[in-house]
């Protein structure tokens, strides 16, 4: 039995090693990423529940890694978030965006509104990227409201003065904020009240199980109404099954996203979706 308990040990600490090493080189890797152009934009439609139509859209990052192929943002975002790069990889994301709303515009002459994923790294540091994103805007002639950013409920937590001076920033130029994962954090409700938020994104989890009488739907029903009596609307994420957007409908959220409605997408196979096609 001891001899057994020494190699367990030895193994864990070897397994240890290798995601430390793991690590290590993705975080290597990230830096060359960016300068190699090895991120892309993908594209999933926010659908309006009650036409099925798409006027939003949330951007989300995919790395095309030279040897390990796709790998998840699940897996990088965190280790970008370590080592600082977040705040340059978050540039680039905004940039990649604000450029494909511009084409968009002028090929179809239709906005849409990019949800962008900010993380709580690029509040906090000292970095103004965001008066020169303000200016790129201004170089586009593109309005603030053709972004929204989506934050989580860590941000607000702890919020210091330059979180809520960069937080009232992006809502005085006009761009929308979204409480995204709403309802699995801390969920201080007071957070809706004390910042300007304008949409909560259910968490996938309220939205997995959903049935008729379920405790799920209940409180998909309660987060919503208690957000429309805010005058704050609501996005259910991971709307897998017409059984739960139907649900939700019924329930009065406003907007569903999910693999019911599109994955995410690349930038032809969206503009195909929401150009030349009706989802309802
Ligand atoms: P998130 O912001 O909560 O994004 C939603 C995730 O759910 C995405 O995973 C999306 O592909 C996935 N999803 C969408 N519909 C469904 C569905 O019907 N069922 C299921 N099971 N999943 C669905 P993805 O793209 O792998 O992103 C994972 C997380 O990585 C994101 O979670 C976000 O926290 C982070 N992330 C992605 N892009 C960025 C970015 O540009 N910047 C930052 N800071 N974080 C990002
Ligand atoms: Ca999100
Ligand atoms: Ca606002
Ligand atoms: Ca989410």
């Amino acid at each position: 039995a001891k001899n057994s308990g020494r190699n367990r040990s030895c193994y864990y600490t070897q397994a240890m090693q290798s995601v430390a090493q793991n690590r290590m080189s993705l975080s290597n890797d990230l830096h060359k990423a960016l300068a190699q152009d090895q991120f892309r934009l993908v594209y999933q439609p926010i659908v309006e529940l009650e036409t099925g139509s798409i006027h939003k859209a949330e951007a989300l990052i995919r790395w095309q890694h030279p040897n390990r192929g796709l790998v998840s943002p699940a897996d990088f975002i965190p280790i970008a978030e370590q080592s600082g790069l977040i705040i340059q990889i978050g540039d680039w994301v905004f940039r990649q965006a604000a450029n494909q709303v511009k084409h968009w515009r002028g090929a179809y002459g239709k906005d849409i509104q990019i949800s962008i994923n900010k993380s709580p790294v690029q509040f906090k540091s000292d970095s103004n990227t965001h008066l020169a994103w303000f200016e790129h805007l201004k170089e586009l002639d593109l309005s603030g409201g053709c972004f929204a950013i989506e934050i989580t409920e860590s941000l607000l937590m702890d919020a210091s003065d330059t979180i809520v001076s960069k937080l009232m920033a992006f809502g005085n130029i006009g761009m929308q904020v979204a409480l995204d994962d709403f309802g699995t954090g801390y969920s201080s409700l007071s957070y809706l009240k004390k910042f300007d938020i304008d949409y909560i994104k259910i968490d996938q989890s309220f939205v997995r199980n959903l049935a008729p009488d379920s405790s799920d739907l209940a409180l998909c029903e309660a987060m919503i109404m208690m957000a429309h009596k805010l005058g704050i609307k609501v996005i259910a994420e991971g709307v897998e099954t017409s059984e739960q957007r139907d649900l939700l409908r019924t329930a009065g959220c406003d907007y569903g996203q999910g693999y019911l409605f599109s994955r995410p997408l690349s930038t032809e196979d969206f503009e195909g979706l929401v150009w030349n096609a009706s989802l309802y």
